[in-house]
């Protein structure tokens, strides 16, 4: 599931944009100031930020001289109708800007389109017989549709996206469960044993000795 940090103050826009991307199945995040974003952005990673201009503590432009060397797409949000902000936004590195008020099936369209250009959108892994299409979170297995919770979903995510590598439990749990890990590893591994069963991955998914585990992928 693609993830969309939403930095907006203004509640009415933020919970609109929310609403209507949650619908079209994107994972969505909201901050409200620019200290919040700020925080968010070096706490977890997202596939695209929708941005404000005009916020609370930084502003948008601000905010780009920390997203921009992370290499998420961003896309402002603006009040600002006037040519000189908008070349100003792309300028600081912006993939495209909507101006307020906006229309839902603007936003959606420009954000399909910025993901895809940023080739988003349209991942897809195969590792032995199993088939993870992102766009559509459809997984098969041997060309069988496997049903999977959405944390079991966001788990096979992080395993394919980083194979071969040994992941700390610490990490899988605050990536997938985007909150800080207090010691309670048992959720990560009810999780992992679940994917296994489901998957057939005893062997690919290997446990790494006081670390946590790691996707055995053909390299
Ligand atoms: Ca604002």
């Amino acid at each position: 599931m693609l993830k969309v940090l939403i930095v907006e103050d203004e509640r009415p826009i933020s919970d609109l944009v929310e609403l209507n991307l949650t619908a079209s199945g994107y994972a969505c995040t909201c901050a409200y100031d620019g200290m919040e974003a700020a925080d968010l952005l070096e706490r977890y990673t997202y596939d695209l930020v929708l941005l404000d201009v005009m916020l609370p503590g930084l502003s948008g432009f601000d905010l780009m001289d920390q997203i921009r060397p992370l290499g998420i797409p961003v896309i402002f949000l603006t009040a600002l109708g006037t040519t000189a902000d908008r070349v100003r936004g792309l300028r600081a590195g912006a993939d495209d800007y909507l101006v307020k008020p906006f229309e839902v099936v603007e936003l959606i369209a420009r954000v399909e389109s910025v993901l895809r250009r940023a080739g988003k959108g349209d991942e897809h892994f195969t590792v032995g017989d199993v088939d993870i299409d992102v766009r559509s979170m459809q997984v098969t297995k041997g060309g069988v549709p496997v049903q999977l919770t959405r944390k079991e979903y966001e788990l096979l995510l992080l395993f394919v996206r980083n194979p071969n590598i040994a992941l700390f439990r610490d990490t899988i749990y605050e990536r997938v469960w985007e909150s800080d890990f207090l010691g309670d590893s048992r959720t990560v591994d009810l999780h992992v044993q679940r994917l296994r069963k489901k998957l057939g991955w005893q062997d690919r998914l290997s446990a790494v000795y006081k670390v946590g585990y790691r996707l055995e992928a053909a390299r």
